[in-house]
């Protein structure tokens, strides 16, 4: 990590919002390519807990996350099951095919965000589940503590685990920007590590992160989709990058990084699903459609919608609306 990066992006964040332990941030359904030419209906649970040890400079969740140093233990487990609640009234053994993604706003397998003693209760809660999907970050993975937390909480569950890790570039100032803390070897380590322990694999991606050239940022984000799909990842999500976490802002202010547009997003897609083997999935992330840069109310529900099927049959579509729109012809400013 370097110390200076890290200092200077956590002095540009703006106050931390107040969060209450044991009170979750909510929960979206969606549906998820299965792999297998289907569709599988996957909840995220987005659980508070304490905030991740690293400071990558894209990164806002720690803004969902407590002040305080260690997750308070059954804290999350109320959630979970707060959130069950919400979602169905079903017992586990009535539940229909369905994944779950616990998402914790740092790593699930540092015990200061999860306590190994609070496994049990987790996975009683996710009991029904035919997948659980869990965060870290790969390089954690390298130490043989970690490895055995993972180990005992895949055992502990009656399903599939997938663990979901950020590579966000293999692109080489985006690396030194983005205060990673973690070597393009550590990563393909952690892959080789999951694989080795039959644990699923789905990498995130960024879009054009700082210290990548505009015109360059497709192709990188396509070559670092397919590193990350050559190197086992079964699934591989392409995160436009977003501001909002103060440090992002500051870079835009200097000149120094631009929000990618939608057409960026569509074209980084269409070469991934058309050079696509088939051995992995790749999904734009859609999560923040409506702030993304280059759509109008014209054109941002039908591109939406051709994103999200081409995410779902992961085959190409044309497109009638890319390109032809006004709201595209407004310059990179
Ligand atoms: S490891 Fe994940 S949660 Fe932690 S700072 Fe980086 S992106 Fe954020
Ligand atoms: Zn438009």
């Amino acid at each position: 990590m370097d110390d200076t990066l890290s200092k200077q992006i956590r002095a540009a964040r703006p106050p931390k919002p107040i969060r209450q332990a044991g009170q979750s941030m909510g929960w979206v359904r969606e549906m998820e390519p299965d792999g297998q030419g289907g569709l599988i209906p996957a909840r995220t649970y987005f659980l508070v807990g304490s905030e991740c040890r690293f400071s990558c400079s894209m990164c806002d969740l720690w803004k969902y996350t407590l002040t305080q140093d260690r997750t308070p233990i059954g804290s999350l487990a109320s959630q979970i099951a707060d959130l069950n609640r919400q979602v169905d009234a079903l017992p586990p053994q009535a539940r229909p095919r369905e994944w779950l993604k616990l998402y914790n706003a740092a790593n699930f397998f540092d015990p200061a965000s999860v306590d190994p003693g609070e496994y049990p209760a987790i996975l009683k809660q996710c009991e029904g589940f035919e997948r659980l999907v869990v965060e870290n970050h790969a390089s954690l993975l390298s130490s043989s503590k970690t490895q055995q937390l993972v180990r005992r909480f895949r055992d502990g569950f009656d399903g599939e685990l997938e663990l979901a890790l950020g590579l966000e570039s293999i692109e080489p100032n985006a690396m030194r920007w983005l205060n990673k803390s973690m070597s393009l070897d550590q990563f393909q380590a952690a892959l080789e590590f999951l694989r080795s322990e039959q644990i699923f694999v789905r990498v995130f991606v960024l879009l054009q992160p700082m210290g990548t050239p505009i015109d360059e940022s497709v192709d990188w984000a396509v070559a670092s989709c397919q590193a990350a799909a050559r190197w086992g990842a079964q699934r591989i999500s392409l995160i436009p990058t977003r501001a909002g976490n103060g440090f992002m802002e500051d870079l835009a202010s200097r000149g120094l990084w631009q929000a990618p547009r939608a057409s960026q997003l569509e074209s980084a897609l269409e070469q991934l699903l058309g050079h696509s083997q088939g051995s992995s999935i790749y999904t734009a992330d859609l999560w923040d459609w409506d702030s993304i840069c280059g759509i109008c109310s014209h054109c941002g529900p039908s591109r939406l919608e051709r994103l999200q099927r081409m995410n779902n049959t992961q085959r190409m579509e044309a497109s009638e609306v890319k390109q032809h729109c006004a709201c595209e012809r407004v310059p990179f400013h």
